[in-house]
């Protein structure tokens, strides 16, 4: 039997394990995705035990995402984020990898939205903000990221490169009218029913993907679908990061139907 799980803290509300187990259960693999809740301070030793037990590979989540960097090798992707939210162990040393930025990509082309030469406003610039940067500007957008937090907008648009900017959120009415794309990475319309973007400079033209997904239905969503634009909710992401990851470990094409009825079962 194949060992997979999820390291974090906490993670005892996760919807990974529920998710995972419906794929294996339609491939009629032999597997099992449990979850482990080290204390920081343990963090290491609870990455090289996993290793040394023959786990097969491990999510990783809030708040252990930038400290397993050094712990495993990261490819570039995940080195360039700075965060890594997936390990495999199948090799010589535990590889790192962030899937939390092909589940952004792969939530547009899932809905059939072109990202090449098209220009994107990221809002937030945390750890889903910096996954959905640099996957947009690396499917070839123009990458406008706006934070509350200026300077942290800047850090991240530094990172990416060329392909990005920095703002502060009172670019908004100025940015989403010319944009094709947008993501809210966010927390804004978790605990409130409230939208970081003025809804007034939503437009038909416009594809929007919420990383929030806790509820489903955010005020952004509803706004969006308001002025006609192509609306993405949160679970798609997080349905594409496991995906991602699924495929990372296994070699195998996941069963997305199967994972996405699991997930969308328990939101
Ligand atoms: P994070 O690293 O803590 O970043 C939070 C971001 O939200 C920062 O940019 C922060 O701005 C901004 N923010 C927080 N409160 C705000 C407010 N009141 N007004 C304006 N901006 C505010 O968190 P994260 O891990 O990036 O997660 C962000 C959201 O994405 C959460 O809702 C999380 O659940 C969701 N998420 C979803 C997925 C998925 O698969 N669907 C994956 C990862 C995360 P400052 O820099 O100014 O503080």
């Amino acid at each position: 039997m194949q060992v997979f799980g999820l390291l974090g803290n906490p993670v005892e509300h996760s919807l990974s394990p529920p998710m995972h187990e419906a794929a294996y259960a339609e491939l009629g693999l032999d597997a099992r995705y449990v979850t482990f809740e080290p204390s920081p301070d343990d963090l290491a030793a609870a990455v090289h035990g996993a290793d040394a037990l023959g786990v097969a590979g491990l999510n990783v989540t809030i708040p252990f995402k930038q400290d397993v960097l050094s712990l495993v090798e990261p490819d570039d992707l995940a080195a360039r984020v700075g965060a890594v939210n997936t390990v495999d162990f199948a090799g010589d040393a535990p590889t790192g990898h962030n899937t939390d930025a092909a589940g952004v990509r792969r939530s547009f082309s899932h809905h059939d939205v072109a990202l090449a030469d098209r220009d994107a406003v990221v809002v937030g610039a945390g750890g889903a903000g910096r996954a959905a940067a640099f996957a947009l500007a690396d499917a070839g957008a123009s990458v406008s990221v706006a934070n509350r937090t200026v300077e942290t907008a800047a850090a991240l648009a530094a990172d990416v490169g060329d392909a990005a900017s920095a703002h502060g959120l009172d670019a908004l009415p100025d940015l989403v009218p010319d944009a094709d794309v947008l993501v809210n990475a966010t927390s804004v319309g978790m605990e409130a029913d409230e939208s970081p973007v003025p809804a007034t400079a939503l437009h038909a033209d416009l594809a929007v993907l919420d990383a929030v997904y806790a509820p489903l239905e955010t005020r952004l969503l509803r706004d969006a679908a308001d002025a006609g634009a192509t609306t993405i909710d949160g679970a798609w992401m997080l349905l594409f990061q496991g995906v991602e990851a699924f495929e990372l470990w296994t070699g195998l094409d996941a069963p997305v139907a199967a994972m996405n009825a699991a997930l969308r079962e328990r939101l």
